[in-house]
């Protein structure tokens, strides 16, 4: 007889944005006629740059003859993608990596999710409140976060809240953790970390022997130049943090599948007799077994960022979601809402107001203004109060949504 994993059975149902599109499908059958404006999942909607179109075409082209044909290629990545991040992500910012601590993947969720392989079972974790879902439930997947309680948490997953009180900037544990997980800037609330802040996480870190997972998928957003767009900006980091980076929100690769993550050679983690073992062999010897490398095109693809022309595309498609925060973040103020992140993130995270919970008021938003936010909650307990709306619509169906969600609330 072969016996589940029954950690799985821990997990909730249906991921959140299931449960969305179930409950717009509903309204849209009851009517039909309606043109609902999604402004709810996180995916992008503008097409891939010309630099990056015609690198695609140019290695599909290769691919198709005897020279040019590629197989198998490294696990980790080809060194013309790793050495372009190096130079353009790292070099500039004064991060000196070595080019075998860049592992090239097809997307930072699979890595975010697998990267807690590398440890054991009963490590702590801690996560800011509300967060990427992905952190909780790979951890769920293998036990590690206990089991998910009748208030949403789970019983060994430390919570640390962000909300409004303490401005969305997180408390640092009071007792040690193992791994600590930090996105910024940060999916959900659009929010980021100033280096002050960031400099205290590692410093805790070096100093309870934790490990940071850092997820860095949205640093292309950052406009203010204080902000730090990786980890390792902070002294020590290299010791303590792994990184993660996706093209996914920074050049619009959601459907081509590509980032990298970053290991570096100095981080160690301790065994039961307390040896110290470097994780960057671990992680290498695990992609060598589960992952044969992301496709050249992809890679190709990707490499076409870091060209003149293609930084400059690239800047202009973020510039024009940027648009959509600023307009969105103004209009809901003007209407009377408490609105955060938006100004270095392409997330807009607002408080409800009182009397509804969030996924009372995405339904009345549903079906009050046909405009399709994410109930803040689906992030986790500390995001009940809230819904996020994302700034990856097309300007004219932004604006238009706007203008229900403002008819809408002179009505409510
Ligand atoms: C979108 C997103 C990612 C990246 O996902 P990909 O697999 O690279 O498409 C990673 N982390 C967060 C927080 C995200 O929102």
């Amino acid at each position: 007889m072969a016996l589940v994993n029954d950690h799985f059975l821990k997990l909730p149902n249906n991921y959140l944005f299931a449960d969305i599109a179930k409950k717009v499908n509903a309204f849209k059958v009851m009517h039909p006629k309606a043109d609902v404006i999604s402004l709810g999942i996180g995916d992008v909607t503008q097409p891939l740059c010309p630099a990056v179109v015609e690198a695609m075409h140019k290695a599909a082209d290769e691919m198709g003859t005897f020279e040019g044909f590629r197989g198998y290629g490294p696990e980790q990545g080809y060194d013309f993608l790793r050495e372009a991040i190096l130079k353009n992500d790292f070099l500039p910012r004064g991060i000196h990596l070595d080019l075998d601590e860049i592992f090239i993947n097809d997307g930072a969720k699979s890595d975010t999710g697998n990267i807690q392989e590398l440890i054991r079972w009963d490590n702590s974790i801690a996560v800011t409140d509300p967060i990427y879902p992905v952190y909780i439930d790979s951890n769920a997947m293998i036990g590690r976060a206990g089991l998910k309680g009748e208030d949403g948490r789970w019983s060994n997953v430390i919570y640390m809240p962000c909300n409004a009180k303490n401005g969305f900037v997180p408390e640092i544990p009071d007792r040690r953790v193992d791994v600590i997980y930090l996105c910024y800037p940060n999916n959900p609330t659009g929010t980021v970390i100033s280096k002050e802040e960031l400099r205290k996480w590692v410093n805790y870190a070096l100093h309870n022997d934790t490990i940071i997972f850092y997820d860095a998928a949205y640093q292309a957003y950052i406009q203010d130049d204080t902000i730090p767009h990786s980890i390792y900006e902070i002294r020590g980091a290299r010791k303590c943090a792994i990184e993660f980076h996706s093209f996914s929100k920074t050049a619009g690769f959601t459907g081509v599948r590509c980032g990298y993550t970053i290991v570096p050679k100095d981080l160690t983690a301790a065994t039961l007799t307390g040896e110290r073992v470097p994780l960057n062999p671990l992680w290498y010897r695990r992609q060598c077994t589960k992952f044969n490398g992301t496709s050249y095109i992809s890679q190709r693809a990707a490499e076409a960022i870091y060209t003149p022309e293609g930084k400059e595309q690239v800047k202009a498609t973020i510039d024009y979601y940027m648009q959509n925060s600023h307009k969105m973040l103004s209009t809901l103020r003007s209407l009377g809402f408490e609105c955060y992140g938006g100004e270095n993130a392409p997330y807009i995270w607002m408080r409800i107001p009182d009397g509804f919970d969030s996924w009372h008021f995405f339904e009345n938003l549903l079906y009050g203004a046909n405009v399709v936010c994410t109930p803040g909650v689906g992030f986790g307990p500390s995001g009940e109060g809230y819904v996020r709306f994302t700034a990856f619509g097309n300007h004219e169906k932004t604006e238009e949504a706007l203008d229900r969600i403002a008819k809408w609330s002179r009505k409510v």
